[in-house]
Order: structure tokens, then C-alpha cells, then sequence
């Protein structure tokens, strides 16, 4: 392909979409208003501490390894990955904690403990999200979303009633333990909604949290950013950081390029990776083409209040990551959907990525990051913050008995102002837009633009969804669109 691309961002969507694009001989730029690259997966280092600023959990192996198939490479070229075992602990009150292996075997055991016939029940449950897993990700997930017919295969159709369904009722009417419910339930919340909205087909998710496993890249999951700047770099593609695009420049109903920092260059084609809502406000309103009023009517992912603590001292009993689910999830996800507002009692998570990669902290330290999810577009000031600070470390010290708040010699925090400001993310979301029925496939914003030639977008606010397997899989369907203009 003989053209010149612009490519706004340098989250996982734009960076994979970069190299197939490059691949495939087109000549990319890639521009990232940040100091550095890679989103919300960015990285930053203090006081000895190494620091992954989004994502943390490394799930789906498949579809990372697929993506660096498709240049005759593997994962494994770039970094190492580890199985974590245990894959993690939730926490459900002063000792009483369920601990999740990396087996299904070991998996079943607990469920039966807990419940009688759990492991059968849990057996036919993951059966069936085994089966919705090859379909999602044979027949589904690759789609570029450009018509409901893409999702009517045979299989599918055998399938309709569970797009229907919930996962929360699917879950509640198999299962009566109440902690394994919240268990079962979690893995959804990756997809941005609550589980009573999230369609029953989505229970594959339950197959990749416990048939396939929670792994880690050695180093942090900026080593997976890392690997494909070296892919896309080897490919030819350049990469610019401080690069803030104020604006995509169109001629004739045609994207034409780009303004960068003051200063306008010509491209072929305008893909952009940033959130959709503010790539539109790049463009003159009659080339926009959702209104405030769509995005308004959208379910979000949350938004998040994220510490990121360097502790003198090891923490003993924790895991790489814990779950903290000891209070209503309900009234949590209430206060997230329906009544946003700082939750009353949140629900949160603790991340310890020392506990299984020493290169994170210095010597006999942890590294530590904290997680609330929170409504988007609440109101975030530095008393909230403290506030709320205050709150999960009482919580994680009743809860584990360790008093981490008098070891900590290092806290940064992040919040929805942060998102907004540093990603130009809508209303502050963390991830993108939910992937509810209504916002499934070819329902959500189009790779392609319907208004205006030349112009892309990519991303967890478009096809397929939120998380990094999508954000790749979201790259590799919007080059094969380009490709085909
Ligand atoms: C706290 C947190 C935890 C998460 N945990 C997980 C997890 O454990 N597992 C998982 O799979 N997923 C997780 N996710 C989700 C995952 O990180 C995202 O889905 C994915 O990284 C999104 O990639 P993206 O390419 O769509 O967008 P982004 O990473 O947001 O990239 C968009 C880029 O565009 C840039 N940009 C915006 N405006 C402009 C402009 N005008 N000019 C130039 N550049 C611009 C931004 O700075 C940004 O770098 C998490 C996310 C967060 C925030």
C-alpha cells in the first residue's frame, strides 16, 4: 500500500494498527501527546519503583500471541510471560478470602468446598463459556462491525437467547454461594458494564479468567508496549511524542491531515487511536458524526481512583493481585450506573506486582497500586482523593491486619481529572464504552468514518471493545479497512 498515514495516539489500538499498516507498505507516523507512549498502559519509574499506570492483568494469552504471529514473531521474541499462581485472592471480609489457582482442577476444589456440587455446576458453566470463547474469538471479535450479519453464523444462531440473557441472573440461578456469585461475576467487569448488563454470551470471559489464566509480564505490562515499539519500529514506522494534534484538517469531504503542535502535514489517510469522542471534536462539526446527545446515552466503563505506592517493607500473605469485595457490590455498581456518586462503600483492588516480579521495587520493598472504580465525570478534587485514600487503607489494614499506610514512602495518585487531562478521555473513563447488548458489533462507533473519506478510528470506544486483547484485535481490523479503500 503505497500511502502516507497519520496515526493519532500510542495506545495498543494504534500501535498494532501502526505495524500491520506498515506491514502492508504504507508509510505511518504515529503521534502521542504524552511524554511517552503507550496510553493507558504507560509506564513511570520513582524512587526506585517501577509503576504500570492501567493495565495489570495479562489475560487471553491467544490473542497476544496472534497478533505477533501475524509478523512472524511470538510473544515470547520480546519478554517473558509468567503464569501467576495463585492468579489471585478476593477478599470477603477479616480472614475469610478465596484464593483462585491457576488450574481449573484447583479451581474446582474450591468451588466444591464452598458449595455443594460446585465443581460439576462449575464445570458445565465453563464448558459452556469454552464454547462461547472459540466462537467470540473464531467467529466474532475479528469482525470490523460493518453489519449485524457478521454475527449470524450457524454457531451463533444456536447462541441467540444468551445475547438476551444476563450473566448476573445466569450466574445466580446456577450458583447459591454468595462469594462464589462475585467471583463468577468479576471477570465481566473488564467489559465496562455490570454483569446484569453484560450478555450472557459474554461468560466467556469466565474461560479466559479460569481456563486459561492470569499471566504477567516479567518487568510490568509496559513490556508489552515496549515489544511493539520494537515491532513497529523494525517495520519502519515513526513514533513522536509531545505531539498533541489540535486539529485533522479535511478538504472536499476528505480527511487531508493533520495539525501537530501549530504546524500542518499532509497524510493520505487520519486513523485516530484516542478516545472517539475527542477525535471528533478534531474534526468541524458537520464531519462529526455522533452527537453529545449519543455519547451522553452511552454506558461507560468506569472511571478509577488509582494510588500508586512505593512500601518500605514486604507485605506478607498478599498476593500479586487481590480483590477487596467485602462490601455490597450492588450498591457499588449502583453508585457506578444508575446514581453516580463516590461510593459509599467501595469495592476495590490491590495490586502488588513485586510479590511475583522483584525487578518492580528496589530490594526488600513493594510496589503497590490501588483501585476504585468510580462513576465517570464525578467531581475530583485532592480531598476526595485523600478522603477516599484514607478509607481503603483502613479497610485493607481490618481486613489483611498490615498497616501498609506508615510504610508508604512513595503515593502518586490518579483520577477522573488526570484521565481527562492526560488522555482526553471522555468524562474521565478508564477503559472506553461498555460493551452491553446495545453497544455490541456493528451497534458501536464505526472503524470507518460514515461522513468523511480517509478518516479512521480505533480503540476501546469503537470495534470490538474495551481491554488490550480488544484494543489489538480493534488495530488489526481497522488497517484490514484501510487495506481495502
Ligand atoms: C487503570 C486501568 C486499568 C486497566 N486494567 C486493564 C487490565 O488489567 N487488563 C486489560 O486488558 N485492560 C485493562 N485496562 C484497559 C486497557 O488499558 C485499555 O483498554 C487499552 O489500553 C486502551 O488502548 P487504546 O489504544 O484504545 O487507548 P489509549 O491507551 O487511551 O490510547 C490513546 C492515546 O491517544 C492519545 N491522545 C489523545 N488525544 C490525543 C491528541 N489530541 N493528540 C495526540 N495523542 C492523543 C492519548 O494520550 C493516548 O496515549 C485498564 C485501563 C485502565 C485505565
Amino acid at each position: 500500500m503505497n500511502k502516507k498515514i497519520a496515526v493519532i495516539g500510542s495506545g495498543f489500538s494504534s500501535l498494532a494498527a501502526a505495524s500491520y499498516l506498515a506491514k502492508d507498505g504504507a508509510e505511518v507516523h504515529v503521534f502521542e501527546k504524552n511524554d511517552s507512549i503507550g496510553g493507558r498502559a504507560r509506564q513511570f519509574k520513582a524512587e526506585g519503583f517501577t509503576f504500570d499506570m492501567g493495565p495489570s492483568w495479562y489475560w487471553m494469552p491467544d490473542v497476544f500471541e496472534r497478533f505477533f504471529n501475524d509478523f512472524g514473531k511470538s510473544a515470547s521474541d520480546y519478554y517473558q510471560l509468567d503464569k501467576l499462581d495463585p492468579a489471585y485472592s478476593v477478599y470477603f471480609g477479616k480472614d475469610d478470602y478465596i484464593t483462585i489457582g491457576d488450574s481449573l482442577e484447583k479451581i474446582y476444589k474450591v468451588f466444591d468446598e464452598k458449595e455443594k456440587d460446585g465443581a460439576q455446576k462449575l464445570k458445565k458453566f465453563i464448558d459452556e463459556a469454552r464454547d462461547n470463547y472459540d466462537i467470540a474469538i473464531k467467529d466474532l471479535v475479528y469482525k470490523p462491525g460493518l453489519s449485524p450479519l457478521e454475527l449470524v453464523t450457524p454457531k451463533t444462531i444456536k447462541k441467540l437467547g444468551q445475547f438476551f440473557g444476563n450473566i448476573s441472573n445466569d450466574v445466580d440461578k446456577e450458583f447459591e454461594n454468595e462469594q462464589l456469585r462475585q467471583i463468577l461475576k468479576f471477570p465481566v467487569l473488564f467489559l465496562g458494564a455490570k454483569p446484569s448488563a453484560t450478555p450472557s454470551f459474554y461468560n466467556f470471559m469466565n474461560f479466559a479468567d479460569f481456563g486459561l489464566g492470569t499471566w504477567h509480564p516479567k518487568g510490568g505490562f509496559f513490556q508489552v508496549i515496549s515489544a511493539m515499539e520494537s515491532l513497529a519500529k523494525s517495520l519502519g514506522v515513526t513514533l513522536q511524542t509531545n505531539a498533541n494534534i489540535e486539529e485533522i484538517l479535511v478538504e472536499n469531504a476528505k480527511a487531508v491531515g493533520i495539525s501537530v503542535n501549530g504546524e500542518q502535514h499532509k497524510f493520505d489517510v487520519v486513523l485516530s487511536g484516542a478516545d472517539y469522542h475527542h477525535t471528533e471534536t478534531l474534526l468541524p462539526q458537520t464531519y462529526r458524526q455522533y452527537s453529545e446527545e449519543y455519547w451522553k446515552k452511552k454506558v461507560f466503563a468506569p472511571s478509577s481512583l488509582l494510588f500508586y505506592l512505593g512500601i518500605n517493607g514486604k507485605i506478607e500473605g498478599l498476593n500479586h493481585h487481590n480483590l477487596f469485595f467485602d462490601t455490597d457490590f450492588e450498591q457499588h455498581a449502583k453508585e457506578i450506573y444508575t446514581d453516580p456518586k463516590w461510593p459509599t462503600a467501595p469495592l476495590f483492588y490491590a495490586n502488588f506486582t513485586s510479590k511475583t516480579d522483584s525487578n518492580t521495587a528496589p530490594e526488600g520493598m513493594e510496589n503497590a497500586f490501588f483501585l476504585v472504580p468510580l462513576a465517570p465525570g464525578l467531581e475530583d478534587t485532592d480531598e476526595l482523593r485523600e478522603e477516599y485514600y484514607e478509607k481503603i487503607m483502613e479497610r485493607f489494614n481490618e481486613i489483611t491486619g498490615i498497616n501498609i499506610k506508615d510504610k508508604v514512602i512513595f503515593k502518586r495518585s490518579f483520577c477522573v481529572n488526570d484521565f481527562v487531562n492526560d488522555y482526553n478521555s471522555y468524562k474521565g473513563n478508564a477503559y472506553g464504552m461498555a460493551n452491553t447488548l446495545l453497544q455490541t458489533a456493528f451497534l458501536r462507533p464505526k472503524l470507518k468514518s460514515k461522513k468523511l473519506k480517509n478518516m479512521y478510528f480505533t480503540g476501546q470506544l469503537s470495534v470490538p471493545g474495551p481491554g488490550v486483547p480488544p484494543s489489538l484485535i480493534s488495530g488489526k481490523l481497522v488497517s484490514q479497512l484501510i487495506q481495502k479503500n
